[in-house]
């Protein structure tokens, strides 16, 4: 038995190699990745306390030994013959295997302007070091992209007394997985705290000690931080002929185009049932489909059908986020003190939720909002927008009914 091999160790690929050894399966369990460090966690990249970044890993070396997990850190695969189940190391080792999964989430997406080798990324640990350790008080950073990692990392420095601007493509920051109400609650408090917003506009240059944007206008900054979204990692499976467009195809099992071969992470689009694929970028995601990944490479026949969900920390708010809130659904708001929720409806039925407040405060309530929409149902929405009617009553009689 050449047992189960996993490419990539970052959130993905460390909880498939626990996951594996929680389905009893006692083979060989390899686990390899391209970064020189033990596994760790992303989130806290962007969220560091006190603005000092530090690792949080995922697993120790003694529970990776304990499990029986080959780790091979710092050593990139390079190479994946499908046809002998083999691959290749950059080292010129080879290792060969019975199920394959790839977990090799996603890069940055690259600046094209003139000068975009100067801008810094906001990806591993290496780079939160690098960006860290150059933002002085007293100093300007320009942060280009006022998505989720922009608005973090601009929270966090503007709180470490640097001077903070955001250049954002689009006419208002976060416009991509935030809920409209949260994103300008969000873009309010920035610029309540000093944030300056460049938005609608591109990237001319980058120069030595400023941003030139597209009108000729120079944003001066010590330090650029490109953070414009990223590009699944499927170069691997591309070279290997498995199908990938927007990421490395597979079914709603997780299994790609080859049958030895699943994905799951950043990098997996899978298939939705009602036609195309679907890429999930975040923590939550890329736990649940590596669950569900292991458990199908021990002869499961799982299908992937996890509720989204993704959390955002900016000053000392909280933003959650369950389900896909589409713009299309019916909206129904429930204020709750100093914060609010978002419920979604689709023809009536609970399908997404939403809230934004002081730290964790609303985690209770999005988690009984994710279990209303596991249960499917279809609440008054009277009962939703009422904050004196408590979610766990509406749970308990959705589920008596
Ligand atoms: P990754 O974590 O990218 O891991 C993939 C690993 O594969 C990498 O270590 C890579 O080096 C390795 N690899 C790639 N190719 C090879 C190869 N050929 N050989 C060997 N190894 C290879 N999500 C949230 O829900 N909430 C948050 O608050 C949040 N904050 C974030 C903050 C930051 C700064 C970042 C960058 C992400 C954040 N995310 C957040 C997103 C979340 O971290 C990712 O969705 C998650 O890490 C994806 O896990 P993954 O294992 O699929 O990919
Ligand atoms: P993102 O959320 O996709 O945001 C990128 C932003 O940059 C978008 O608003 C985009 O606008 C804008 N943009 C693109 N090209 C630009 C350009 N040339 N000039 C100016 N703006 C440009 O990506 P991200 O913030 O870089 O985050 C990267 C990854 O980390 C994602 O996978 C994200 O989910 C994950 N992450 C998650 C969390 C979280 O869940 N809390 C936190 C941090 C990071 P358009 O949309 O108009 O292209």
């Amino acid at each position: 038995m050449n047992g189960m091999v996993i490419i990539g160790a970052g959130e993905a690929g460390t909880r498939a190699a626990f996951a594996l050894r929680e389905t009893g399966f006692c083979g060989p369990v390899t686990l390899t990745g391209a970064e020189p460090h033990l596994p760790y966690e992303r989130p806290p990249l962007s969220k560091p306390l006190d603005g000092a970044v530090q690792m949080k890993t995922i697993c120790s070396a003694a529970a990776l030994k304990a499990a029986g997990i080959d780790y091979l850190p710092g050593v990139p695969v390079t190479q994946i013959d499908t046809a002998r189940r083999h691959l290749l190391l950059g080292d010129g080792r080879t290792i060969l295997y019975d199920s394959l999964l790839l977990a090799t989430g996603a890069r940055p997406r690259r600046l094209a302007c003139h000068g975009a080798e100067r801008a810094l990324d906001l990806r591993t640990f290496a780079d939160a070091a690098a960006i860290f350790s150059r933002a002085n008080a007293g100093g300007s950073v320009a942060i280009i992209g006022g998505g989720l990692i922009g608005m973090e990392l601009a929270a966090v420095l503007r709180v470490r007394g640097m001077s903070v601007s955001i250049i954002e493509a689009a006419a208002k920051p976060l416009g991509r997985a935030v809920p409209a109400r949260f994103a300008a609650s969000l873009h309010a408090r920035h610029l309540e705290e000093g944030v300056r917003f460049h938005l609608g506009t591109g990237v001319g240059e980058i120069a030595s000690d400023a941003v030139v944007l597209a009108d000729g206008t120079r944003v001066p900054a010590d330090i650029v931080v490109a953070a414009i979204g990223v590009v699944p990692d499927t170069a691997l499976a591309g070279a290997a002929g498995l199908a990938v467009s927007n990421g490395i195809l597979t079914d709603a099992f997780l299994r790609t185009s080859d049958p030895h071969i699943l994905a799951a992470g950043d990098c997996a689009a899978i298939a939705q049932p009602d036609g195309g694929h679907m890429r999930f970028e975040s923590w939550r995601n890329a736990r649940s489909q590596a669950e569900t990944a292991a458990r199908n490479m021990t002869g499961a026949s799982e299908t992937f059908a996890a509720i989204p969900w993704f959390w955002s920390d900016q000053y000392d708010l909280g933003l959650q986020v369950a389900g896909l809130p589409l713009p299309e659904y019916r909206i129904v708001l429930r204020r709750l003190g100093e914060g609010a929720l978002e419920f979604y409806l689709d023809g009536g039925r609970l399908v997404a939720a939403a809230g934004l407040g002081i730290g964790t405060s609303l985690a209770r309530e999005i988690k009984l909002a994710e279990m209303l929409i596991a249960a499917g149902i279809s609440p008054d929405p009277a009962n939703l927008a009422d904050p004196a009617v408590n979610l766990k009553a509406l749970l308990k009689s959705a589920r008596a009914a």
